[in-house]
């Protein structure tokens, strides 16, 4: 262990990062006594709290300046949460029973707010961590980071990836995008229809998103037009008076996935219709059958189908190309638009920064096992939110993760706590955090 420690300073000496830092100070090395957890959405929080419950304390990098980011800056304005609220809920704390069944997303933001302070949660936020990286010789993570500009190594027992699905916008290579001169947005940026009213406004992507921008820009009147490349399960927001979600998962504890998807699709059409009429064409495969193999989201609607019903909302197949203020479609058609929303959705960034490709793809930045087992990887790496099932899934890994490192946290304690004191550390330039 000691010429360990010996190695990583001849290697912070010649690590270019080292030398970039400023007036010659050398990286600050930080041992981090309990897990070290990247990202504060949801899952951060659901994890730092699970743990925190069991005298676990960890330490949360944000490279943001607040909690749950994507949810204060990347969302529009009208958005409430797709599920009932009992599905959404962080573990350890129910939402307050004043809220409404689908919360605004100020109400939910309230909610992580009063989550984190309950549980004390203090992330260190404007911290990118630029590198993780599994340390054979020491058993540890080594995880670089720009805390507040400045460049810091950690080392960590265990590494808890919570970085999301969504951490960078996808934008799909469509044939002249940048020659397009009106303005083109990815949902990320959109707040409100109130921008385009009166424009024609081509909404690229058929998600929930894209359906509810739709929706929002016809409420605004604007002229949207929505895109649908593929094939579309939409599905009534309610069903029976119940949630088609809450509805769905009570089925399902009854009957197999393929008779409920059958009974969803029944019920779907005598409420709205047959959706190939308009251009929205369903999936061979069932509504949950087809979620739970590829992770596909069907869409809830919450009243975009009555307007593309009535023509407010054009559908229109794939997009062939774009020019500078006109789109041609797949079917040959060519019309003109005053702006562009990109509903393309989102997509994981671990590669970009965890030296790791048996846990995690290094295609889509997800992990390589599906659920229910893609939370727990080798060395003590853990990934929380990368099950394709939102907050539910997130709540899932985040209890799993925190008794699984509890096991190891108990039978480590004393060993830890010794290691911690010994002299093998140089003590003077690393130091604890815990
Ligand atoms: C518009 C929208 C609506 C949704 N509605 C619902 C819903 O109603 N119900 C539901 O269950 N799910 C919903 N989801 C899906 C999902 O639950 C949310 O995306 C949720 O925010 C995921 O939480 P997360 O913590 O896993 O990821 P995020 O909220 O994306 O948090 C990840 C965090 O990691 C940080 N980060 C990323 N890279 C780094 C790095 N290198 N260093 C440091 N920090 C980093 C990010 O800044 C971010 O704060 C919705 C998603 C979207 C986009």
């Amino acid at each position: 262990m000691d010429s360990y420690w010996k190695e990583v300073e001849g290697k912070r000496l010649h690590d270019p990062l080292t030398q970039k830092q400023k007036h010659g100070h050398p990286v600050p090395q930080i041992w981090v006594q309990g897990p070290l957890i990247v990202g504060v959405g949801p899952s951060g929080l659901a994890t730092a709290a699970c743990l925190k419950q069991k005298g676990i304390q960890s330490l949360i990098l944000e490279r943001a300046e607040c909690i749950a980011p994507l949810w204060q800056f990347k969302t529009y304005d009208r958005l409430r949460l797709h599920l009932p609220k009992q599905f959404c809920e962080l573990p350890l704390m129910p939402f307050p029973s004043d809220f409404p069944t689908y919360p605004t997303k100020q109400q939910f933001l309230a909610y992580l707010k009063a989550y984190a302070d309950y549980f004390k949660l203090n992330p260190v936020f404007n911290s990118t961590v630029t590198k993780a990286e599994w340390d054979e010789r020491c058993g540890f993570w080594r995880v670089k980071a720009f805390v507040v500009g400045k460049c810091v190594e950690y080392f960590c027992k265990w590494l808890i990836v919570a970085t999301g699905e969504n951490a960078e916008e996808f934008v799909p290579q469509i044939d002249g995008l940048e020659e397009f001169e009106g303005p083109v947005v990815h949902t990320s940026s959109y707040k409100t229809g109130g921008e385009f009213r009166g424009k024609k406004v081509l909404v690229i992507g058929c998600g929930n998103s894209g359906m509810e921008v739709c929706l929002d820009l016809c409420n605004f009147n604007a002229f949207p037009h929505l895109v649908v490349r593929n094939s579309v399960h939409i599905l009534p927001h309610k069903m029976l008076g119940r949630s088609t979600f809450g509805l769905s998962m009570c089925l399902l504890r009854w009957l197999p996935m393929r008779i409920v998807d059958q009974f969803l699709l029944l019920l779907s059409r005598l409420i709205l219709g047959d959706t190939s009429r308009l251009g929205l064409h369903r999936p061979k495969l069932g509504p949950l059958q087809l979620k739970n193999l590829s992770g596909k989201t069907p869409v809830l609607d919450v009243g975009t189908f009555a307007k593309i019903k009535t023509g407010k909302i054009k559908v229109r197949q794939g997009v062939s190309r774009l020019s500078r203020h006109t789109a041609e479609f797949v079917d040959g058609s060519v019309e003109s638009f005053d702006a562009i929303i990109l509903a393309t959705g989102y997509k994981s960034n671990v590669p970009s920064w965890l030296k790791e490709s048996k846990m995690f793809s290094e295609k889509d930045g997800m992990p390589r096992k599906e659920f229910p087992n893609g939370w727990k990887g080798e060395c003590g790496l853990y990934a929380v939110g990368f099950t394709k099932r939102g907050l539910l899934g997130a709540s899932m890994d985040a209890r799993r993760i925190a008794e699984d490192i509890e096991v190891v946290w108990k039978a480590d304690e004393s060993a830890l706590m010794a290691f911690t004191h010994s002299s093998v550390l140089p003590q003077s330039r690393v130091q604890r955090h815990d």
